[in-house]
């Protein structure tokens, strides 16, 4: 028997997809995906296992971990009825109906509706010391506006590594709270736009750092400075800093969708018909969360395009005799 709804990823928008298809009676199933260390570290849960204290999430007045509301996040699907695969969904057939998916244990299943939850993972620059202290919550991340606000950086030195407008608007952001802010620039001009540039680049906070890319981060428990290279003259320097905000772009989530014909921007994030909801160019296939959001990547954004990718799925099932 086709499944009803199968929901792709396991993060924010896919639990939220989850939790409501759940209790509409859909009996979903949630590929929540398979833990992989390379190129870079993706888990089940998605950006938010990442990530350290969550503060600005509705609901949780003292904070919660990423880990830990990815957890009572799966829990309430659970609860409600939702089934868990940890696979991968490798590959999607959705010429025909019931659409086909297939999963990474050599299997496959079918289903009436899908939704792709699949997020966008931050790029980081790759090395070793950079992940460890940003899984373990030592002072480096790939999002300003989820920890820059956190106590180790309150008037501190900090730096952000990228020049396009997401390192433009982290440093704004970091110069509330932070003593001052490096922008560590691969080359000599930024690639923001020029009003953002000009916004970040008056403010007395902020220090560019041209021509320049980190070789390793510092620091055992606490990232505690950069090694730095010049990429003219090739030498090297230490930058003493206790937070790093690698803004260096994000990759959607959405190899396995090449070649199925949903309409995917040029970057590679879905596409959704209508800015409102969540409805792709396939009729009965839903984008929710980072993978089809490039502009806001929160985790209250993304769990509510969760809500409404399974009321559109709910619907697009009722209207289509399944359910
Ligand atoms: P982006 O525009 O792709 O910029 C990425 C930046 O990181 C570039 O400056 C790039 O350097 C640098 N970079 C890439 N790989 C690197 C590496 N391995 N090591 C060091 N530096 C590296 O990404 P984004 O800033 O996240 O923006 C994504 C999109 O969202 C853009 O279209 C942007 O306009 C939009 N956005 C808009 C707003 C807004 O309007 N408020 C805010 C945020 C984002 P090079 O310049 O040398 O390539």
């Amino acid at each position: 028997m086709p499944e009803n709804v199968v929901i792709i990823g396991s993060g924010p928008a896919g639990w939220t997809a989850a939790i409501y298809a759940a209790r509409a009676n859909l009996n979903p199933v949630v590929y929540e995906g398979v833990p992989k260390q390379t190129p870079t570290i993706q888990l089940p849960g998605g950006q938010l296992m990442l990530t350290t204290e969550v503060e600005n999430y509705p609901g949780f007045p003292n904070g919660v971990t990423g880990p830990e509301m990815m957890q009572l996040f799966k829990d309430q699907a659970v609860r409600f009825g939702t089934r868990v695969e940890t696979l991968d969904v490798l590959k999607c057939d959705f010429s025909q109906r019931p659409f086909k998916l297939f999963t990474s244990d050599d299997k496959w299943i079918e289903a009436h509706a899908v939704i792709i939850s699949t997020g966008a993972s931050a790029n980081w620059i790759g090395l070793a010391n950079e992940m460890r202290l940003a899984t373990s919550g030592g002072g480096v991340s790939a999002c300003a506006v989820c920890d820059g606000a956190l106590p180790a950086f309150r008037n501190q030195p900090v730096a952000v590594v990228g020049g396009g407008d997401t390192a433009m608007e982290e440093a704004s952001f970091l110069t509330k709270f932070a003593s001052k802010v490096y922008i560590i620039h691969r080359r000599d001009s930024f690639r923001a736009s020029k009003v953002m540039q000009k916004r970040v680049l008056d403010n007395p906070k902020v220090v560019p750092v041209w021509n320049s890319t980190v070789q390793d981060v510092l620091g055992e428990a606490h990232i505690t400075g950069l090694l730095l290279k010049n990429t003219v003259t090739g030498a090297t320097s230490e930058l003493p800093v206790k937070g790093m905000f690698v803004a260096i772009g994000h990759t959607p989530n959405t190899h396995f969708l090449e070649g199925t014909g949903v309409a995917l921007d040029e970057k590679g994030y879905v596409k959704l018909t209508d800015g409102f909801r969540t409805l792709t160019n396939i009729e009965g296939v839903f984008g929710a969360g980072d993978v089809a959001d490039q502009t806001y990547r929160q985790a209250i954004s993304a769990a509510g395009m969760g809500c409404k990718a399974a009321i559109d799925a709910e619907r697009w099932l009722a209207e289509h005799g399944v359910h």
